[in-house]
């Protein structure tokens, strides 16, 4: 049986890279322990803001195996979306470079599935499950850290040691049991890089991160107003923010992604400071039409380009 499962894994890790996968690894579909303790205290102290989502669903959460019946593995794939091109006016403001291209549920979604139908057709026809990409009450990050592609470091990203932290994260949980990876060690050392320059101070010690304070929470995620105290402390951001990444030395080697559905929309990263300024809803919808951006949707995106030109004008 365990030369028939490395088999297995040969061949899945195989398919995943061949499918446009930048990494691969397995992990026991078990409850998270010590993430469980730390989610619950991060709930407790209100760190989410009002993510109320991610209270919700608790048990199921911290352990795959209550999420889809039967469930014996996860396999975690790693998309890498380091992107090709930049941001074309150093003064527009600044999007997160995840949201350069189409946005990546779609694009992931799809090779998912293949990698599903491939396991199912290929090499285990009961095979039952389900997939993700960032669309269930999954902890993802400590999953991939789980299976052995990275650790969580202090700016409580996923590294992996050739991708950095670029990288979307997806799985697959299903019922074949599949030979587990083993986690890898923390390699941040002393490094405090990314805490010191978090320009709203949301990274905690252990790891945490106080989602209130953060940029992309801010500016993503949050349906309120803009609290004036982060007004001059947003860094240009109008959409997400890198700053705890670009600063980690561990992506600075990352390559750009070969994945030509990733590719940076170029009407997202050629728009001008003026035409960000005064972006209409009509130029909203045509811009960002197929955009992970449309998350904040025009009222979100507004809010926050005026917020930025409110603290220009002081
Ligand atoms: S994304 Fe920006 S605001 Fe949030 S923790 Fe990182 S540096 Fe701080
Ligand atoms: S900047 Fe330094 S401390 Fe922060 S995640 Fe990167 S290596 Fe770790």
């Amino acid at each position: 049986m365990d030369l028939l499962k490395s088999a297995y894994s040969d061949l899945i890790k195989q398919k995943a890279l061949e499918l446009g996968f930048d990494a691969c690894g397995f992990a026991k579909a078990e409850e998270l322990v010590p993430e469980k303790e730390i989610l619950q205290g991060w709930l407790a102290n209100q760190m989410h803001g009002n993510m109320h989502y991610m209270a919700n669903h608790f048990e199921k959460r911290v352990d795959p195996s209550k999420l889809v019946e039967g469930a014996k593995s996860v396999i975690v794939l790693l998309s890498n979306y380091t992107p090709k091109a930049k941001q074309t006016d150093p003064e527009a403001p600044i999007i997160a470079r995840y949201a350069y291209g189409v946005d990546y549920h779609f694009v992931v979604k799809d090779q998912l599935e293949f990698l599903f139908q491939y396991i199912k057709e290929e090499i285990y026809p009961s095979l039952e499950g389900r997939y993700f990409v960032d669309s269930a009450p999954v902890l993802e990050r400590s999953l991939a850290a789980k299976a052995g592609l990275g650790w969580i470091g202090k700016n409580t990203h996923l590294i992996h040691k050739k991708l950095g932290s670029y990288v979307f994260i997806s799985e697959l949980i299903i019922n074949l049991d599949l030979p587990y990876d083993e986690p890898i060690q923390d390699a941040c050392g002393g490094c405090t890089r990314c805490i010191d320059a978090c320009p709203t101070q949301a990274i905690l010690p252990g790891r945490l991160l106080d989602a209130r304070k953060c940029i992309s929470y801010l500016t993503i995620e949050n349906k309120d107003s803009i609290p004036e105290k982060f007004k001059g402390k947003m860094e240009n951001r109008v959409f997400g923010c890198d700053i705890c990444q670009e600063v980690c030395p561990w992506t600075w080697k990352s390559r750009p992604n070969t994945n030509k559905n990733l590719t940076p929309v170029t009407k997202i990263i050629q728009l001008t400071k003026n035409e960000w300024h005064n972006l209409t809803n009509e130029q909203f919808i045509e811009t960002f039409r197929k955009s992970a951006v449309k998350r904040a949707k025009y009222s979100g995106l507004r809010r926050n380009i005026d917020f930025l030109i409110s603290k220009d004008a002081e």
